[in-house]
């Protein structure tokens, strides 16, 4: 009797449960692609980058922080690009001001605008270094390099973003944070090179998010896939976190999945750390290639620090994402 009941209440249970925040990328692997990517770097980036890679690797996470305070934020996160007809989505210019005449700004912005606005971000990363400017480069060095990772994600590239058209919610914050948060420090590896100059860093950011687009499918299949093969009770565990019980996809369902995606995840992590690397130094280079040992002395100013405060604390009081959410 108690087990019928039980059996009963359980969706109830898990629905109060599992409401709880994830984020893009998750905040760990944002920060692990911006931290692995400093050392892709040439001495001359090294010398101010290394010293700084704690704010790096933490920063990374801001835009994500700020989608909970500015309304313009989240569209510059992912693309629906398949709200644009089929693969390679010919129909959208990959131009911004001939996407705007055809579409318009809002409905660009309605679908997402990400592989823009990592190059706008190049933009103002490059007139930084230009300015020798040590809180812009270290800012937009830390931000540019959260979009880039976010390009790389296959369910940004994708309407069904969190698998809420199919019955598979959670997919988001399962694929970019559970999956490597259990597997990352143990297996995977990040060390990948170094970084080269990008000639076309429009066509290269494309690429980039249509390859994502071109995986979302798969990301999507083989999770129902495996579903099949896991009773409930085998695929969700429950853990304690910070006092709370959480629901979450179990290590058994992890490993198979990422089993299945035959290393995707990590693949996607290692060509971010590439992409970020090498975003910065076509920004140095274009810039004319500062000097930055100069900098390195540097501290940010008080109105600076207290510009994290403001958006630290905007973040952990307010309760939800503004626009739409990847829960
Ligand atoms: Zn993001």
């Amino acid at each position: 009797m108690m087990k019928k009941v039980f059996r009963f209440l359980l969706p109830f249970i898990l629905l109060l449960i599992t409401n709880y925040n994830v984020y893009c990328w998750g905040f760990y692997a944002h920060q692990k692609t911006n931290y692995y990517a400093v050392f892709l770097l040439p001495p001359e980036m090294m010398v101010l980058y290394k010293p700084s890679i704690a704010f790096i690797s933490e920063h990374a996470i801001d835009p994500d922080k700020r989608r909970y305070a500015v309304p313009d934020e989240g569209p510059r996160h992912y693309i629906d690009i398949d709200q644009y007809g089929k693969y390679p989505y010919d129909a959208l210019p990959r131009k911004w001001s001939d996407a705007v005449a055809k579409f318009t700004e809002d409905t660009l912005k309605q679908h997402g605008i990400v592989p823009w606005h990592v190059q706008t971000m190049l933009n103002r990363l490059t007139n930084a270094f230009k300015e020798k400017n040590f809180s812009l480069i270290m800012k937009y060095s830390a931000e540019i390099g959260h979009y880039i990772s976010d390009a790389h994600v296959p369910l940004h590239a994708s309407s069904n973003h969190n698998g809420q058209y199919t019955n598979q919610k959670g997919i988001h914050g399962f694929w970019e944070s559970r999956v490597p948060e259990l597997l990352a420090e143990k297996e995977w590896d990040f060390f990948v090179g170094k970084a080269d100059y990008i000639k076309y860093p429009g066509d290269f950011i494309w690429a980039r998010v249509l390859e994502s687009a071109q995986a979302a499918d798969t990301v999507l299949l083989y999770e129902r896939e495996l579903t099949k093969q896991f009773d409930d009770d085998k695929k969700y565990s429950f853990e304690e976190r910070n006092g709370k019980t959480i629901r979450q996809y179990s290590s058994a369902f992890t490993i198979a999945y990422n089993k299945k995606l035959d290393g995707m995840i990590e693949r996607r992590m290692r060509q971010s750390i590439y992409a970020i690397a090498s975003f910065w130094y076509t920004a140095w280079v274009n810039a004319g290639q500062p000097d930055l040992k100069s900098l390195i002395a540097q501290k940010f100013s008080e109105a600076d620090i207290k510009e994290f405060e403001n958006l630290n604390k905007q973040w952990s009081s307010a309760g939800k994402m503004i626009g739409r959410e990847e829960q």
